[in-house]
Protein backbone atom coordinates (compact mmCIF):
# COMPACT_ATOMS: atom_id res chain seq x y z
CA UNK A 1 0.00 0.00 0.00
CA UNK A 2 3.18 2.50 0.46
CA UNK A 3 3.28 2.52 -3.05
CA UNK A 4 -0.49 2.95 -3.79
CA UNK A 5 -0.57 5.57 -1.13
CA UNK A 6 2.93 7.89 -2.64
CA UNK A 7 1.21 7.61 -6.18
CA UNK A 8 -2.34 8.66 -5.07
CA UNK A 9 -1.71 11.75 -3.08
CA UNK A 10 0.22 13.85 -5.35
CA UNK A 11 0.72 14.39 -8.82
CA UNK A 12 4.40 15.01 -8.10
CA UNK A 13 5.08 10.68 -7.90
CA UNK A 14 4.72 9.42 -11.49
CA UNK A 15 2.86 6.70 -12.60
CA UNK A 16 4.16 3.56 -14.81
CA UNK A 17 7.32 4.26 -15.85
CA UNK A 18 8.52 3.33 -19.43
CA UNK A 19 8.22 0.00 -20.63
CA UNK A 20 11.08 -2.72 -20.05
CA UNK A 21 12.53 -2.58 -23.20
CA UNK A 22 13.07 1.12 -22.86
CA UNK A 23 9.98 2.76 -25.56
CA UNK A 24 8.34 5.29 -24.29
CA UNK A 25 5.15 5.11 -21.93
CA UNK A 26 3.62 8.70 -22.84
CA UNK A 27 3.69 11.48 -20.17
CA UNK A 28 -0.08 11.61 -19.39
CA UNK A 29 -0.37 8.08 -17.74
CA UNK A 30 3.34 8.70 -16.87
CA UNK A 31 2.29 11.84 -14.91
CA UNK A 32 -1.05 10.67 -13.84
CA UNK A 33 -1.50 9.25 -10.33
CA UNK A 34 -3.42 5.86 -10.10
CA UNK A 35 -7.12 5.65 -9.12
CA UNK A 36 -6.94 5.10 -5.12
CA UNK A 37 -10.06 3.48 -4.58
CA UNK A 38 -9.55 0.80 -7.43
CA UNK A 39 -6.17 -0.18 -6.39
CA UNK A 40 -6.98 -0.10 -2.87
CA UNK A 41 -9.63 -2.55 -3.82
CA UNK A 42 -7.65 -4.26 -5.82
CA UNK A 43 -4.91 -4.81 -3.56
CA UNK A 44 -7.36 -5.93 -0.78
CA UNK A 45 -8.39 -8.67 -3.52
CA UNK A 46 -4.92 -9.95 -3.57
CA UNK A 47 -4.48 -10.16 -0.18
CA UNK A 48 -7.66 -12.10 0.41
CA UNK A 49 -6.50 -14.53 -2.45
CA UNK A 50 -3.15 -15.07 -0.44
CA UNK A 51 -5.60 -16.06 2.27
CA UNK A 52 -5.65 -12.78 4.72
CA UNK A 53 -8.89 -12.47 5.62
CA UNK A 54 -9.25 -8.35 4.97
CA UNK A 55 -12.50 -6.62 5.32
CA UNK A 56 -12.67 -4.19 2.39
CA UNK A 57 -14.74 -0.90 3.16
CA UNK A 58 -12.41 0.40 0.33
CA UNK A 59 -14.03 0.77 -3.24
CA UNK A 60 -17.43 2.00 -3.67
CA UNK A 61 -19.06 -1.72 -4.66
CA UNK A 62 -21.97 -2.33 -2.71
CA UNK A 63 -22.20 -6.32 -0.68
CA UNK A 64 -25.58 -7.13 -3.28
CA UNK A 65 -25.45 -8.70 -7.02
CA UNK A 66 -27.49 -7.09 -9.61
CA UNK A 67 -31.56 -7.75 -9.06
CA UNK A 68 -32.60 -10.97 -10.34
CA UNK A 69 -34.91 -9.31 -12.68
CA UNK A 70 -32.48 -7.03 -14.29
CA UNK A 71 -29.84 -10.21 -14.47
CA UNK A 72 -32.87 -12.43 -16.61
CA UNK A 73 -33.70 -9.76 -18.81
CA UNK A 74 -30.13 -9.34 -20.17
CA UNK A 75 -29.47 -12.76 -20.05
CA UNK A 76 -32.83 -13.85 -22.11
CA UNK A 77 -31.69 -10.58 -24.30
CA UNK A 78 -28.39 -12.43 -25.03
CA UNK A 79 -29.77 -15.86 -25.75
CA UNK A 80 -32.35 -14.52 -28.25
CA UNK A 81 -29.46 -13.05 -30.44
CA UNK A 82 -29.13 -9.40 -28.77
CA UNK A 83 -25.60 -9.61 -29.23
CA UNK A 84 -24.35 -7.25 -32.02
CA UNK A 85 -23.38 -3.86 -31.73
CA UNK A 86 -26.30 -1.02 -31.24
CA UNK A 87 -26.43 2.50 -32.72
CA UNK A 88 -23.56 4.52 -31.02
CA UNK A 89 -26.22 7.03 -29.12
CA UNK A 90 -26.95 3.43 -27.61
CA UNK A 91 -30.41 1.36 -28.40
CA UNK A 92 -33.61 3.77 -29.35
CA UNK A 93 -35.69 1.72 -26.23
CA UNK A 94 -32.76 2.30 -23.69
CA UNK A 95 -32.57 5.75 -24.39
CA UNK A 96 -36.42 5.89 -24.09
CA UNK A 97 -36.29 4.22 -20.77
CA UNK A 98 -34.07 7.12 -20.02
CA UNK A 99 -36.15 9.45 -20.79
CA UNK A 100 -38.65 7.49 -18.80
CA UNK A 101 -36.98 7.35 -15.53
CA UNK A 102 -35.76 11.28 -16.36
CA UNK A 103 -39.35 11.92 -16.33
CA UNK A 104 -40.20 10.17 -13.47
CA UNK A 105 -37.39 10.57 -10.84
CA UNK A 106 -36.01 13.80 -12.38
CA UNK A 107 -38.66 16.26 -13.51
CA UNK A 108 -37.13 16.42 -16.66
CA UNK A 109 -38.49 16.33 -19.89
CA UNK A 110 -35.89 14.72 -22.48
CA UNK A 111 -35.65 13.84 -25.61
CA UNK A 112 -34.53 10.43 -26.09
CA UNK A 113 -33.70 10.82 -30.15
CA UNK A 114 -31.49 14.04 -29.12
CA UNK A 115 -30.38 14.55 -25.72
CA UNK A 116 -29.53 10.76 -24.43
CA UNK A 117 -26.27 9.35 -25.05
CA UNK A 118 -25.85 5.44 -23.71
CA UNK A 119 -22.23 5.08 -21.68
CA UNK A 120 -20.43 2.75 -20.20
CA UNK A 121 -21.29 4.04 -16.76
CA UNK A 122 -20.30 7.60 -15.17
CA UNK A 123 -16.34 8.06 -16.17
CA UNK A 124 -17.35 6.90 -19.86
CA UNK A 125 -20.03 10.04 -19.27
CA UNK A 126 -17.31 12.25 -18.13
CA UNK A 127 -15.30 11.40 -20.79
CA UNK A 128 -17.61 12.25 -23.95
CA UNK A 129 -17.89 15.36 -21.60
CA UNK A 130 -14.85 17.00 -21.01
CA UNK A 131 -14.04 16.18 -24.74
CA UNK A 132 -16.88 17.26 -26.27
CA UNK A 133 -16.53 20.82 -24.41
CA UNK A 134 -12.86 21.12 -23.23
CA UNK A 135 -10.62 22.36 -25.43
CA UNK A 136 -6.37 21.83 -24.57
CA UNK A 137 -5.48 24.33 -22.55
CA UNK A 138 -8.62 25.18 -20.70
CA UNK A 139 -9.67 24.75 -16.97
CA UNK A 140 -12.75 22.75 -15.02
CA UNK A 141 -13.86 23.86 -11.70
CA UNK A 142 -14.20 20.96 -9.59
CA UNK A 143 -14.56 20.02 -5.65
CA UNK A 144 -11.75 19.61 -3.30
CA UNK A 145 -11.96 16.67 -1.85
CA UNK A 146 -13.69 15.15 -4.45
CA UNK A 147 -13.66 12.06 -6.65
CA UNK A 148 -10.45 10.53 -7.65
CA UNK A 149 -10.76 10.32 -11.79
CA UNK A 150 -11.73 13.56 -12.54
CA UNK A 151 -8.69 15.43 -12.23
CA UNK A 152 -7.01 12.49 -14.30
CA UNK A 153 -9.48 12.49 -16.74
CA UNK A 154 -8.91 16.25 -17.31
CA UNK A 155 -5.50 16.05 -17.97
CA UNK A 156 -5.37 12.95 -19.92
CA UNK A 157 -7.51 15.26 -22.64
CA UNK A 158 -4.95 18.33 -22.25
CA UNK A 159 -7.97 20.31 -19.96
CA UNK A 160 -6.73 21.71 -16.25
CA UNK A 161 -8.26 20.84 -13.28
CA UNK A 162 -8.90 23.77 -10.88
CA UNK A 163 -9.96 22.47 -7.44
CA UNK A 164 -12.00 24.67 -5.53
CA UNK A 165 -12.40 23.82 -1.78
CA UNK A 166 -15.37 22.72 -0.02
CA UNK A 167 -16.07 24.48 3.56
CA UNK A 168 -16.51 21.16 5.99
CA UNK A 169 -18.17 24.40 8.34
CA UNK A 170 -20.33 24.52 5.46
CA UNK A 171 -21.77 21.02 5.20
CA UNK A 172 -19.17 20.23 2.39
CA UNK A 173 -20.05 23.16 0.57
CA UNK A 174 -18.75 25.52 -1.90
CA UNK A 175 -19.02 28.83 -1.16
CA UNK A 176 -19.88 30.64 -4.18
CA UNK A 177 -17.28 33.95 -3.50
CA UNK A 178 -14.89 30.87 -3.78
CA UNK A 179 -16.52 29.44 -7.19
CA UNK A 180 -16.38 33.02 -9.06
CA UNK A 181 -12.88 33.70 -7.33
CA UNK A 182 -12.03 30.77 -9.78
CA UNK A 183 -13.28 31.40 -12.51
CA UNK A 184 -10.38 32.89 -15.31
CA UNK A 185 -10.85 33.67 -19.40
CA UNK A 186 -10.05 29.94 -19.69
CA UNK A 187 -12.25 28.09 -17.83
CA UNK A 188 -15.09 26.26 -19.85
CA UNK A 189 -16.99 24.17 -17.12
CA UNK A 190 -18.20 23.47 -13.68
CA UNK A 191 -18.10 19.86 -12.63
CA UNK A 192 -19.79 18.83 -9.39
CA UNK A 193 -21.26 15.70 -7.95
CA UNK A 194 -24.25 15.49 -5.57
CA UNK A 195 -25.13 13.22 -3.45
CA UNK A 196 -21.21 14.08 -3.21
CA UNK A 197 -18.65 11.31 -3.06
CA UNK A 198 -16.50 11.43 -0.33
CA UNK A 199 -18.43 13.58 1.33
CA UNK A 200 -21.97 12.63 1.19
CA UNK A 201 -23.63 15.58 1.13
CA UNK A 202 -26.73 16.61 -0.58
CA UNK A 203 -27.14 20.03 -2.36
CA UNK A 204 -30.80 21.83 -1.92
CA UNK A 205 -31.95 23.56 -4.76
CA UNK A 206 -31.14 26.95 -3.21
CA UNK A 207 -27.41 25.41 -3.24
CA UNK A 208 -27.90 24.46 -6.71
CA UNK A 209 -28.87 27.91 -7.99
CA UNK A 210 -25.71 29.41 -6.43
CA UNK A 211 -23.36 26.89 -8.60
CA UNK A 212 -26.00 28.01 -11.40
CA UNK A 213 -25.84 31.72 -10.79
CA UNK A 214 -22.05 30.98 -11.54
CA UNK A 215 -22.22 28.75 -14.38
CA UNK A 216 -24.95 31.80 -16.14
CA UNK A 217 -22.72 34.98 -15.32
CA UNK A 218 -19.61 33.44 -17.04
CA UNK A 219 -21.46 31.34 -19.64
CA UNK A 220 -20.02 27.68 -18.53
CA UNK A 221 -21.23 24.18 -19.10
CA UNK A 222 -22.01 22.54 -15.87
CA UNK A 223 -21.17 18.75 -15.57
CA UNK A 224 -23.60 17.07 -13.17
CA UNK A 225 -22.22 13.71 -11.91
CA UNK A 226 -24.92 12.28 -10.29
CA UNK A 227 -24.37 8.54 -9.87
CA UNK A 228 -25.72 8.63 -6.47
CA UNK A 229 -29.07 10.14 -6.97
CA UNK A 230 -31.16 7.52 -6.17
CA UNK A 231 -30.34 6.82 -2.50
CA UNK A 232 -30.66 10.19 -0.46
CA UNK A 233 -31.62 9.46 3.25
CA UNK A 234 -33.78 11.25 6.73
CA UNK A 235 -36.11 12.78 3.73
CA UNK A 236 -33.86 14.56 1.65
CA UNK A 237 -34.58 14.37 -2.29
CA UNK A 238 -32.14 14.59 -5.11
CA UNK A 239 -32.63 17.82 -7.04
CA UNK A 240 -31.14 17.47 -10.85
CA UNK A 241 -29.50 21.28 -11.76
CA UNK A 242 -30.45 20.97 -15.03
CA UNK A 243 -34.18 21.98 -13.89
CA UNK A 244 -32.61 25.11 -12.66
CA UNK A 245 -33.49 27.93 -14.39
CA UNK A 246 -31.68 28.49 -17.17
CA UNK A 247 -29.38 25.54 -16.65
CA UNK A 248 -30.80 23.20 -19.43
CA UNK A 249 -28.93 24.53 -22.04
CA UNK A 250 -25.81 24.42 -20.23
CA UNK A 251 -25.78 21.42 -18.24
CA UNK A 252 -24.49 17.76 -19.16
CA UNK A 253 -25.83 15.40 -16.16
CA UNK A 254 -24.34 11.96 -16.16
CA UNK A 255 -26.08 9.34 -14.45
CA UNK A 256 -25.34 5.10 -13.64
CA UNK A 257 -26.22 2.01 -12.41
CA UNK A 258 -23.51 1.33 -11.15
CA UNK A 259 -24.23 2.04 -7.44
CA UNK A 260 -27.61 2.24 -7.36
CA UNK A 261 -28.65 -0.73 -8.58
CA UNK A 262 -25.23 -2.62 -7.81
CA UNK A 263 -24.83 -2.89 -11.97
CA UNK A 264 -21.16 -1.61 -11.29
CA UNK A 265 -19.97 -4.37 -13.83
CA UNK A 266 -22.33 -4.07 -16.31
CA UNK A 267 -20.67 -0.65 -17.41
CA UNK A 268 -24.03 1.25 -17.86
CA UNK A 269 -25.03 4.53 -17.52
CA UNK A 270 -25.86 7.82 -19.54
CA UNK A 271 -25.54 11.20 -20.25
CA UNK A 272 -28.22 13.70 -20.83
CA UNK A 273 -27.16 17.03 -22.37
CA UNK A 274 -28.18 20.03 -24.85
CA UNK A 275 -28.11 18.22 -28.42
CA UNK A 276 -24.96 19.79 -29.67
CA UNK A 277 -23.12 18.02 -27.23
CA UNK A 278 -25.04 14.77 -27.69
CA UNK A 279 -24.08 15.16 -31.60
CA UNK A 280 -20.37 15.52 -30.12
CA UNK A 281 -20.78 12.55 -27.81
CA UNK A 282 -21.96 10.35 -30.40
CA UNK A 283 -19.04 10.90 -32.64
CA UNK A 284 -16.74 10.40 -29.98
CA UNK A 285 -18.39 7.26 -29.27
CA UNK A 286 -18.31 6.26 -32.65
CA UNK A 287 -14.75 5.94 -33.11
CA UNK A 288 -13.53 5.76 -29.16
CA UNK A 289 -16.26 2.45 -28.42
CA UNK A 290 -18.87 2.22 -31.55
CA UNK A 291 -21.32 1.61 -28.65
CA UNK A 292 -22.07 0.37 -25.04
CA UNK A 293 -22.70 -3.29 -24.92
CA UNK A 294 -26.03 -4.50 -26.76
CA UNK A 295 -26.95 -6.69 -23.20
CA UNK A 296 -26.43 -4.38 -20.77
CA UNK A 297 -28.65 -1.64 -22.78
CA UNK A 298 -31.36 -4.17 -22.33
CA UNK A 299 -30.53 -4.69 -18.40
CA UNK A 300 -30.68 -1.14 -18.04
CA UNK A 301 -34.32 -0.65 -19.85
CA UNK A 302 -35.70 -2.17 -16.99
CA UNK A 303 -33.36 -0.86 -14.50
CA UNK A 304 -33.86 2.91 -15.22
CA UNK A 305 -37.05 2.13 -17.41
CA UNK A 306 -39.38 0.70 -14.56
CA UNK A 307 -40.36 2.32 -11.58
CA UNK A 308 -38.60 0.98 -8.71
CA UNK A 309 -39.86 -2.03 -7.60
CA UNK A 310 -39.10 -4.10 -3.58
CA UNK A 311 -36.00 -5.22 -5.30
CA UNK A 312 -34.31 -2.07 -5.40
CA UNK A 313 -36.48 0.07 -2.60
CA UNK A 314 -35.19 -2.52 -0.23
CA UNK A 315 -31.59 -2.78 -0.68
CA UNK A 316 -31.89 0.95 -0.56
CA UNK A 317 -33.41 1.01 2.71
CA UNK A 318 -30.92 -1.88 3.90
CA UNK A 319 -28.58 0.53 2.67
CA UNK A 320 -30.09 3.31 4.86
CA UNK A 321 -29.49 1.15 7.50
CA UNK A 322 -26.11 -0.36 7.63
CA UNK A 323 -24.85 3.38 6.99
CA UNK A 324 -26.71 4.46 10.11
CA UNK A 325 -25.43 1.78 11.99
CA UNK A 326 -21.47 1.92 10.73
CA UNK A 327 -21.63 5.85 10.85
CA UNK A 328 -22.86 5.41 14.62
CA UNK A 329 -19.94 2.61 15.13
CA UNK A 330 -17.53 5.13 13.83
CA UNK A 331 -18.82 8.10 15.45
CA UNK A 332 -18.09 6.98 18.84
CA UNK A 333 -14.43 5.67 18.52
CA UNK A 334 -12.17 8.24 20.77
CA UNK A 335 -10.98 10.54 18.01
CA UNK A 336 -13.29 10.42 15.23
CA UNK A 337 -16.40 12.21 14.25
CA UNK A 338 -18.41 10.08 11.34
CA UNK A 339 -21.97 11.80 10.83
CA UNK A 340 -24.39 9.91 8.68
CA UNK A 341 -23.76 10.82 5.44
CA UNK A 342 -27.10 13.12 3.78
CA UNK A 343 -27.29 10.39 0.77
CA UNK A 344 -24.50 7.67 -1.40
CA UNK A 345 -23.20 5.03 1.00
CA UNK A 346 -20.02 6.55 1.93
CA UNK A 347 -19.31 7.69 5.64
CA UNK A 348 -16.84 10.38 5.79
CA UNK A 349 -14.86 9.87 9.12
CA UNK A 350 -13.07 13.00 10.57
CA UNK A 351 -9.74 11.55 12.33
CA UNK A 352 -8.11 14.44 13.06
CA UNK A 353 -8.21 13.41 16.42
CA UNK A 354 -6.63 10.71 16.27
CA UNK A 355 -3.03 11.81 15.87
CA UNK A 356 -2.62 10.24 12.74
CA UNK A 357 -2.84 11.20 8.90
CA UNK A 358 -5.61 9.89 7.22
CA UNK A 359 -2.63 7.86 5.03
CA UNK A 360 -0.95 6.54 8.52
CA UNK A 361 -4.28 5.15 9.82
CA UNK A 362 -5.50 3.53 6.61
CA UNK A 363 -2.06 2.18 6.23
CA UNK A 364 -2.16 0.84 9.73
CA UNK A 365 -5.33 -0.35 9.56
CA UNK A 366 -4.67 -2.52 6.15
CA UNK A 367 -1.55 -3.89 7.71
CA UNK A 368 -1.97 -4.61 11.44
CA UNK A 369 -5.87 -5.03 11.66
CA UNK A 370 -6.40 -5.82 7.74
CA UNK A 371 -9.20 -3.61 7.16
CA UNK A 372 -8.89 -1.52 3.42
CA UNK A 373 -10.21 1.97 3.54
CA UNK A 374 -9.16 5.26 1.25
CA UNK A 375 -7.50 7.71 3.02
CA UNK A 376 -9.10 10.66 2.66
CA UNK A 377 -6.07 12.78 0.78
CA UNK A 378 -6.75 10.28 -2.20
CA UNK A 379 -9.49 12.92 -2.66
CA UNK A 380 -7.66 15.80 -2.94
CA UNK A 381 -5.46 18.00 -0.20
CA UNK A 382 -8.58 18.97 1.65
CA UNK A 383 -9.76 15.78 2.43
CA UNK A 384 -6.32 15.23 4.69
CA UNK A 385 -7.73 14.15 8.19
CA UNK A 386 -10.75 12.16 7.04
CA UNK A 387 -11.58 8.43 5.72
CA UNK A 388 -13.63 7.21 3.70
CA UNK A 389 -15.60 3.85 3.86
CA UNK A 390 -17.94 2.04 2.43
CA UNK A 391 -21.16 1.43 4.49
CA UNK A 392 -23.17 -1.09 2.29
CA UNK A 393 -20.98 -4.03 2.53
CA UNK A 394 -22.05 -7.25 4.05
CA UNK A 395 -23.39 -7.15 7.94
CA UNK A 396 -20.98 -9.93 8.49
CA UNK A 397 -18.54 -7.64 7.17
CA UNK A 398 -19.75 -4.79 8.67
CA UNK A 399 -19.54 -6.14 12.29
CA UNK A 400 -16.23 -7.12 11.84
CA UNK A 401 -15.01 -4.60 10.41
CA UNK A 402 -16.13 -2.59 13.37
CA UNK A 403 -14.62 -4.63 15.65
CA UNK A 404 -10.81 -3.89 14.25
CA UNK A 405 -11.53 -0.67 14.11
CA UNK A 406 -12.18 -0.32 17.84
CA UNK A 407 -8.92 -2.42 17.91
CA UNK A 408 -7.23 0.09 15.85
CA UNK A 409 -7.95 3.53 17.45
CA UNK A 410 -7.77 2.11 21.11
CA UNK A 411 -4.48 0.57 20.66
N1 LIG B 1 -18.57 9.20 -10.32
C1 LIG B 1 -18.49 9.04 -9.00
C2 LIG B 1 -18.71 10.20 -8.11
C3 LIG B 1 -18.19 7.79 -8.45
O1 LIG B 1 -18.11 7.65 -7.13
C4 LIG B 1 -17.96 6.70 -9.31
C5 LIG B 1 -17.62 5.32 -8.80
N2 LIG B 1 -16.84 5.28 -7.67
C6 LIG B 1 -18.03 6.92 -10.68
C7 LIG B 1 -18.35 8.18 -11.16
C8 LIG B 1 -17.78 5.82 -11.64
O2 LIG B 1 -18.98 5.40 -12.16
P1 LIG B 1 -19.14 4.25 -13.23
O3 LIG B 1 -18.76 2.96 -12.57
O4 LIG B 1 -20.60 4.31 -13.54
O5 LIG B 1 -18.27 4.57 -14.38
Amino acid sequence: MAQTAKRTTGDEAPGPGASPDGLQIARRIREAPTSATVQIADEAKMLRREGVDVVDFSAGRAAEATPEHICRVASEALLSGDTHQTMAQGKPEYREACARKLLRENGIEADPQREVVATFGCKNGLTLAVLSTVNPGEEVILEDPGFVSYAPTIRFFGGVPVPVPLRPDQGHRWREEDLRAAVTERTRAILFCSPHNPTGAVHTPEELDAIARVARDHDLYVISDEIYERITWDGRRHTSIATRPGMEGRSITLMGLTKTASMGGWRIGFAYAPPPVVDAMITLQQHLATCVGSFAQAGGEVAFGEEPGPALTGMWKEWEDRCRFMCGELDALPGVSCPMPEGGFYGWADIRGTGETSLELAERLLRDHHVAVVPGSAFGPQGEGYLRITCVKSREDLEKGVQRFKEAIRA
